[in-house]
């Protein structure tokens, strides 16, 4: 058996090497490492796969979350609902802007945003909610979309962790994460469903005006070279990374289809078990690309398991052992420790196992195999 990885990025590319290879000899020799054609036609390929009207490429996730709320014209304190639960990026950005995080609870189920602690959060300052498609797990966004309707609110996907992901609506409509909302970022970061070989995000919007204005904030605000007309940023996606994902993009739906085959596999070993609680997933399982896979382990010990894990050469991850309320750089002495009872829990339980396109069966079963006698 070969050595278990949390990600097998050298395995994934063993296939896709004589692409990608070409596809940067091809950059290389036009010399447009800016803005060439390589952008281009991965950002026309991207929009076509998603079914958005426009995909704008940045430098970075974060930087796509930032680029996005900029785009809103907001006011210094303008109140911003987002998950307690998730990467720092999604409330790093907003504390940079000078808008006002305002963290909520998740669902126990899912691990998302709890529309319920979205309403009860909301004042005549909030703008905008952030949910995040946590894990690859889609976000309760019907609902979501509902309440922001409702108080005139934008809603920004934070998909970095769920592309290729299909969200149903009750009344049978699909539509990818990513053009569920007014705008929405994700990440290309190595890692990531789709990963470049470097960094790597992009913006999404259905709105013209939008995507244009944000067109300009990526390029210095510029709309007309050398006229500034706002204050924007430098934030661009290289060529050649563009390149590398223009050959993946072709492979993402087959890399989420292999890592939901590897999720069912380890469900199936592991969801009998009295102190294992599996990942949630609807019947067709459309709506989860398993980003990680995350179990909880309840009434045991997590961290014993993570060091009994390691010790057997088997990489694993907490995502996330402290929850965002509690973290220095953004603790708010009016926010209660009692607002947040799913968030304090699941930051003892959660652990995620290794989780990629090339896992094999052998691998899984022995995770698994090891998971349960540490268990007993
Ligand atoms: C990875 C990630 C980001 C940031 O992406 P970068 O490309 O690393 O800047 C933002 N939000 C979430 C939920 C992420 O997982």
């Amino acid at each position: 058996m070969e050595p278990i990885r949390m990600v097998d990025l050298k395995g994934q590319y063993t296939f896709i090497a004589a692409e990608v290879k070409a596809a940067l000899d091809e950059v290389i020799e036009s010399t447009a490492f800016i803005n060439g054609p390589a952008v281009k036609e991965f950002q026309a390929n991207l929009e076509e796969y998603l079914g958005v009207k426009h995909v704008i490429p940045c430098a970075n996730g974060t930087d796509a979350l930032q680029i996005a709320l900029m785009g809103l014209k907001l006011e210094p304190g303008d109140e911003i609902i987002t998950t307690d639960f998730t990467f720092a990026a999604t409330v790093e950005v907003i504390s940079l802007l000078r808008l006002k995080p305002v963290l909520v609870d998740v669902d126990p189920k899912t691990f998302n945003i709890d529309p319920k602690a979205v309403e009860a959060a909301i004042t005549p300052k909030t703008k905008a909610i952030i949910p995040v498609h946590l894990f690859g797990q889609t976000a309760d966004m019907e609902t979501i979309n509902t309440i922001a309707e409702k108080h005139n609110l934008f809603v920004v996907e934070d998909n970095a962790q769920g592309i290729g992901a299909t969200y149903t609506y009750k009344d049978g409509r699909k539509v990818k994460t990513g053009g569920l909302s007014h705008v929405a970022a994700t990440s290309f970061f190595p890692s990531k469903n789709l990963g470049a070989y470097g960094d790597g995000g992009a913006i999404f919007t259905n709105d013209d005006d939008l995507a244009h204005y944000i067109r300009g904030i990526v390029n210095h605000g510029m709309y007309e070279r050398y006229y500034h007309d706002v204050v924007g940023v430098n934030s661009r996606l290289d060529a050649m990374q563009a390149a590398i994902l223009n050959v993946k993009l072709k492979y993402l739906d087959y890399y989420n289809e292999r890592r939901k085959e590897a999720a069912i596999r380890y469900t199936a070993l592991l969801q009998d078990h009295p102190n294992i609680i599996t990942p949630y997933r609807e019947a067709a399982c459309s709506s989860h690309v398993f980003h990680q896979y995350t179990l909880r382990i309840i009434n045991h010990d997590r961290d014993g398991l993570v060091k009994y894990l390691n010790e057997n050469d088997i990489p694993c991850g907490v995502y996330y052992p402290v929850p965002l309320h509690r973290q220095k750089a953004y603790i708010d002495p009016a926010v209660s420790e009692e607002d947040f009872p799913v968030t304090n829990q699941l930051v003892k339980e959660v652990i995620s196992l290794p989780m990629h396109s090339e896992l094999s069966v052998d691998q899984i079963e022995h995770v698994a195999s090891k998971i349960l006698a540490y268990l007993g």
